[in-house]
Parts: structure tokens; sequence; C-alpha cells
């Protein structure tokens, strides 16, 4: 049977955690965490998974749509918890699969929180950091594995783990990673569970290819949906300030610094379209003495992970993030999105401002745009989202003040990084090359190319260096691994299994 649940069905108000039959253990973490009512994923999914069966969600990260999936499979696997000290009574029960490494470690995070009363074990394993340590934790046992494909194969290769008594697996973003051309790999870890389990797949969307791909994997899934894609959160103020080529820097410092002193809360995303600009605004922000980290492609993962925790505990204010960089980060509460520049694609925009006003809590998305060179884009993405962008006024700004201290090393910094990514054969510079129909005018009036979200980091959480180049669209492949019956892998079993060399 299937089953549609629409926004229109959200739960009654006085929906609490305990009606759900939880554990009382689970509850006092829920309590820890303050969590008081679910989100609407959250009283539509956690009765349904509770109740054994598959689960096609259409959900956003932002919408609670973890503990949705992550507290009902907590509660089923309580039976089996024990303290045992030997890892024959810890074997992987429920596997939850994600796109990339920030996403299933804020997965884990979320998983370790909600079972830390109980005596269930849970790790993560992912790409781009040493194997030991991850292996000595799966050769411990766990009941609950987040990972991501990649990794996940190597360690099934490796024979660190053992998948033979999953009964619950979890595809979250699915659609990610059809998008990433992880399907071969999917198709090959699900080969290795057993066919009588639980799955649970959600997506921001459900495309034909995530149709096939459920229709494939799930038993007559219960498909939940929370929120239209395309849809903006009713939470968010969006407001749009326009503002002179050249004086957009100024702009967000006149925002961040008037946000600082008007509200509680200095947090903020601010989005830029490349990574060399991304670096660029952050130093340019800093200067002006605001506490800012860029996150991007080129930044290795520790820096990543550090920039991450600066962010969370409040070391760091603004967070200057190119949009693949920001995808799937789980920052609780976050007040303020700015868009530096407009997205070029008005899906990123909605992606964007979803950042804010998750789980209840009202948000503010504040876009700067240029007279003439960002009204198509503007105009797009008020199509997208069915509504006008209020215009805004900065009151009290004075770009000419800010400039004048800070144009001057502006541009010869800028004329630094140029010449810096020219001479590294950095990304600027490829992209330049990659893409030299899609150029625009950026403040500092050089060309910049536009390539749309591929950063290298996120794309391949764990992968060959030839697989994704040799990848069939998602589409061909399931198409293609169906009409087989079976998973039709890109390359031989050895080469998934790790038999060909690593990207390091
Ligand atoms: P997710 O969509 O799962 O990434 O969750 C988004 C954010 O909402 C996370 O920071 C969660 O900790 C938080 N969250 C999830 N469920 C609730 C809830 N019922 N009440 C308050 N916050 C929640």
């Amino acid at each position: 049977m299937t089953m549609t649940t629409t926004p229109d069905q959200t739960p009654a108000a006085e929906q609490t955690f305990e009606s759900f039959g939880l554990d009382s253990r689970i509850l006092r973490a829920l309590t820890e965490q303050g969590y008081t009512t679910p989100t609407p994923i959250q009283a539509q999914a956690i009765p349904v998974v509770l109740l054994g069966k598959d689960v096609m969600g259409a959900a956003q990260t932002g919408t609670g749509k973890t503990a949705g999936f992550a507290l009902p499979i907590i509660q089923r696997l309580l039976p089996m918890s024990n303290a045992s000290a030997s890892p024959a009574r810890h074997p992987v029960r429920a596997l939850m699969l994600t796109p990339t490494r920030e996403l299933a470690d804020q997965v884990y995070d979320n998983v370790a929180r909600y079972a830390k009363h109980t005596d269930l074990r849970s790790t993560v394993v992912f790409g781009g950091v040493d194997m030991n340590p991850q292996t000595d934790a799966l050769r411990r046992g766990v009941e609950i594995l987040v990972a991501t494909p990649g990794r996940l194969l190597d360690h099934v290769q490796q024979k660190s783990v053992n998948l033979s008594q999953v009964q619950m697996l979890v595809l979250d973003e699915a659609d990610r990673m059809l998008d990433m051309g992880f399907l071969p790999d999917l198709q090959r870890i699900i080969n290795l569970l057993p066919a009588q389990r639980q799955t649970l797949l959600f997506s921001a969307t459900f495309s034909p290819e995530i149709k096939r791909l459920a229709s494939s994997y799930l038993k007559q899934p219960v498909t939940i949906e929370v929120a239209r894609s395309n849809s903006t959160n009713e939470n968010v103020r969006q407001m749009a300030y326009r503002v002179e080529d050249g004086h957009k820097q100024a702009a967000v410092v006149h925002l961040l610094k008037q946000r600082a002193t008007e509200t509680d809360s200095r947090q903020c995303i601010v989005f830029v379209n490349s990574k060399i600009g991304c670096s660029r605004l952050a130093r340019h922000l800093e200067r002006e003495g605001i506490n800012a980290a860029a996150i991007h492609g080129d930044k290795t993962q520790t820096e990543r992970m550090q920039t991450l925790e600066g962010f969370k505990t409040g070391t760091i204010d603004a967070l200057v993030a190119t949009d693949v960089a920001a995808r799937g980060l789980d920052i609780p509460a976050m007040p303020c999105v700015i868009n530096f520049d407009l997205p070029y694609s008005a899906e990123d925009y909605v992606h964007r401002i979803g950042r804010t006003g998750r789980a209840g809590a009202s948000g503010d998305a504040l876009s700067i745009y240029v007279p003439g060179g960002d009204d198509r884009l503007l105009a797009d993405i008020e199509k997208l989202i069915k509504r006008s962008i209020p215009r805004g006024e900065l009151n009290g700004f004075d770009p000419t003040g800010e400039r004048a201290r800070s144009e001057e090393s502006d541009r010869r910094r800028q004329r630094g990084d140029v010449r810096r990514a020219r001479d590294n054969g950095g990304e600027a510079a490829a992209e330049a090359e990659a893409a030299p129909g899609r150029r625009r005018r950026t403040e500092s009036g050089g060309r910049q190319a536009f390539r749309p979200s591929d950063d290298p980091f996120f794309s391949r959480p764990y992968e060959p260096s030839n697989h994704h180049a040799n990848a069939q669209p998602a589409d061909e492949q399931l198409a293609a691994a169906l009409s087989r019956g079976r998973p039709a892998p890109k390359r031989p079993v050895a080469a998934l299994l790790g038999g060909a060399p690593r990207k390091s």
C-alpha cells in the first residue's frame, strides 16, 4: 500500500515525542537536545518507521528528517542492545548511507546524541581520512553505521565490516547520490544486505530516476512529503538590497554590523559564487573586524571541519561559503543567510535560504543585487518561488566611506589572488578555461567564470579517479541495471572493491 501525506496534513500542535511510544532513554536525550515538538516530517515518519514499513520521504536537510528516521530506528534496535564487550554481539543492524562526508558526520553526530543513554553503538566512515581508526571502531562492533558509499566498500573489501545482518537501510539525500554517480556503488552495497529489511529513502526531489530506484529497492513504500520542492519557508523573511557594482563588500559589512547591533545573533552564512571570491570576501570581513572564515572546495577536510566547528561554537560569526561547500551542512538555528552573489541557478537560492528558518525557527534571507547585471537572476528566482522578494533600503549605508578605507588594499590583494590562481593552475583559472561562454563581471571588474556546483571534494566522497570520468548519467545506469534486472557496475567488481588505484 502506498499512502501519501502532504503538507496540509501536518500534525496537530499537541503532538509530542511521548505520543510515539519512544523509550524513556530516547526521550531523555531529546529533552537534553531541547526538542519539545516533533517537526512535520518527524510526526509523519516516526510512526510509519516504527511499524517497520518502507518509506519514501521527500524532505530536505533542515526539516528534522534525520531524527525522523534515526529515532524510530534506535527504538526498533533497543531490544537487541546489550552491554557485552564482544564485537559479535554488536553486528551492524542499521546502515545509513549519505552522499558526502559532512552529511555523514552530521547524521552520525545526531544518532550518537539520540542514542547516548542506550547501549547501542554507532560510528561513521567516510573517505579522505585515515581508515585505521574507522577499522578499529568497526571491529569493536556497532549497531548503527553511517557511511559514504566508496569508503564503505573499502571497508567491505578489507573485511572490517560485515553487512549480512543489516535490518534497516537509509538512503539519505538519494537524489544527490544519484547525481554524483553513486548508483553502481549503491547497488553493490544493497546486494550485500539481506533482502528482508526495511528501507527508507529520503530525497529532496522525486525525479523519475529516484522513483525507479525506489521501485527496485523499496517494498510498498509509504510516501511522505512535507514541503513542495522550490517552496520557500514561511518563517524566512526575504529581502533584496540594490547595491551599485563595486559596493557589495561594503554592503555586506554594513548588513553584518547592523545585525550585530540590532539582533541577539551575529551569525550568518554569506554565499559567494566562486571560491576565489569566497576567500577574498572572508579576508575583507576579517579586516573589517568581523570574525569570518571561508569554506570552499580548495580547503582541506581538516580546515573545513575546524571552520565548521568554529562556526558552531561561535568563534566565527560569518561563514563565507560556496553553494556546494555549504550544502548538507547542519548548522542549528541559523538566523541569517546573505547572498553576496545571487546564485546563477534559482534552485540554489531555495537551497541557500533553506539554511535558515529551520525546525520552525525564524530567519532572515538577505540578498544583494546589482541593478542591470542581476535583474534577470532575481526575476528567475521570483518566478521559481512564485513570490516577489521585497526590496529593502540599507539605512545609513555609506559605501564611499567604507571604500576609501579598503579599496586600494583590496585591489592589491585581488590582483595577487588572480595572479596566484593563474600561476598555480588554480580553480578560478581552470573555471575560466572550462566555461568561457558563461562568464560575467565580478565586483572587482574582472571576468569570472560560472561553473555549476561541482566542488570535487563534495562530489566524490570516496571514489577512484576514473570512476566518475567514465560514469554514465545516473538515469542511464539505472535504466541499464533495471533492464537487466540486476546491478550494472560500470567498472569491474575488483575495481569496485578497491582494486583500482584510489585517489589520494
Ligand atoms: P535535519 O533536517 O535532520 O538536518 O535537522 C535540522 C536541525 O533541526 C538540526 O539541527 C536538528 O538538531 C534540529 N531539529 C530536529 N528535530 C528537531 C525538533 N523536533 N525540535 C527542534 N530542533 C530539531
